[in-house]
């Protein structure tokens, strides 16, 4: 590679440059693939996609992902952090190793490089990766911010309709429909940042108020976390549309095309969206600059998001591998989570579910 070309990459994208040099450092812990790539400017940026332990098809998996909208910088900087920490583990890590032998771990900590490189949310095309799966919410959506095909001058442009969807979302679609679906179990989690002042962890649907067929499963992972983790109040479980409904949101798609192709399978996918308001408002100068409003800019806070988080993730990684101990089995127990995620979200009453 160019040494201008690094030098520059370095500047704009210091995400990409750490991953790749992750990867290069890595041998044989980590399987990369270029997913697509992306022009930008005059370069063309990969997205790619790492994948550690199992190879066995059917594994139970894990995905993280990260950098759809490209001023939310931390959610890539928290994946690249956990592997970073991951990979000197295990190194060493018997019980890490272990874990992973009976489990499959994917990455693709920058969905959008393009955006990143530009700072802009959408992708160098102008449009939103998170509004642009051919999917319609039948609700009240958000003006603007709940998609539009209005113009790609306006943030959350969707695209035009009938149109293919954008490469790097296109690629995040197909990895899961040819990696993940034909597993009976995979989690998910795409990391963002920007709203709110708690760290939601969303499940679907974005689109609808309606709950999901698998709402028991939801349940019993948030309860789940909520037991091994009670001093970490940090995180509001909820379905999206509890704080806002959205046209063209990827996992929605991905969620009920799993449902329709593979009905046996459990496929949850979880967003991460860290409330960045909590970090302006302890620092308001943030408010001058629009790409601090995703972000912590002041460094002991930085540190503390990406350290807050490994336990999440981690949570998630032993909750995937051990799977068939927690989930609902008989459609008694199906029965009773799915009534209790009811009344914990979708009765009026409801106080959520810290
Ligand atoms: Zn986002």
């Amino acid at each position: 590679m160019r040494s201008d070309f690094l030098y520059e990459l370095n500047k704009h994208l210091p995400e990409l440059f750490e991953l790749q040099q992750l990867i290069d450092r890595a041998d044989n812990q980590i399987k990369s693939r270029v997913l697509t790539q992306v022009k930008c400017d005059s370069h063309t940026l990969p997205v790619y996609q790492l994948t550690l332990g199992s190879e066995d098809p059917t594994a139970p998996a894990l995905v993280l992902l990260g950098g759809v909208h490209g001023v939310e910088r931390i959610g890539t900087q928290v994946l690249l952090a956990f592997l970073r920490s991951l990979l000197e583990r295990l190194r060493w890590d018997q019980g890490l190793n272990a874990q992973l032998q009976q489990m499959t771990l994917i990455f693709v900590p920058l969905v959008n490089p393009g955006g990143m490189w530009m700072r802009r949310r959408c992708n160098p095309n102008g449009i939103d990766l998170m509004r642009n799966a051919p999917i319609e919410s039948a609700e009240r959506v958000l003006f603007l911010a709940g998609g539009h095909r209005l113009s790609r001058h306006l943030p959350w442009y969707r695209g035009k309709a009938n149109q293919p969807m954008e490469s790097e979302i296109n690629a995040v679609y197909q990895l899961v429909k040819t990696q993940l679906l034909q597993r009976p179990f995979c989690l998910s989690l795409d990391c963002h940042s920007g709203f709110g002042l708690t760290d939601r962890v969303w499940f679907p649907y974005a689109r609808t108020r309606q709950p999901i067929a698998d709402l028991a499963v939801a349940y019993r992972l948030s309860r789940l976390f909520n037991k091994a983790h009670r001093h970490n109040t940090n995180y509001l479980f909820e379905p999206q549309s509890s704080s806002y409904t959205t046209h063209g949101d990827v996992w929605d798609l991905l969620y009920d095309e799993s449902r329709q192709t593979h009905p046996k399978h459990t496929f949850l996918p979880l967003t991460l969206e860290m409330g960045s308001w909590l970090w302006v408002k302890k620092n308001p100068r943030q408010l001058l600059r629009f790409v601090d409003l995703f972000n912590p800019t002041v460094p002991h806070r930085q540190n503390r998001v990406l350290r807050r988080h490994y336990a999440l993730i981690d949570f998630l990684m032993a909750a995937t591998r051990s799977y068939a101990e927690w989930l609902p089995q008989t459609a008694k127990q199906q029965r009773k989570d799915f009534n209790a995620g009811l009344k914990n979200w979708y009765s009026h009453s409801r106080k959520g579910n810290k």
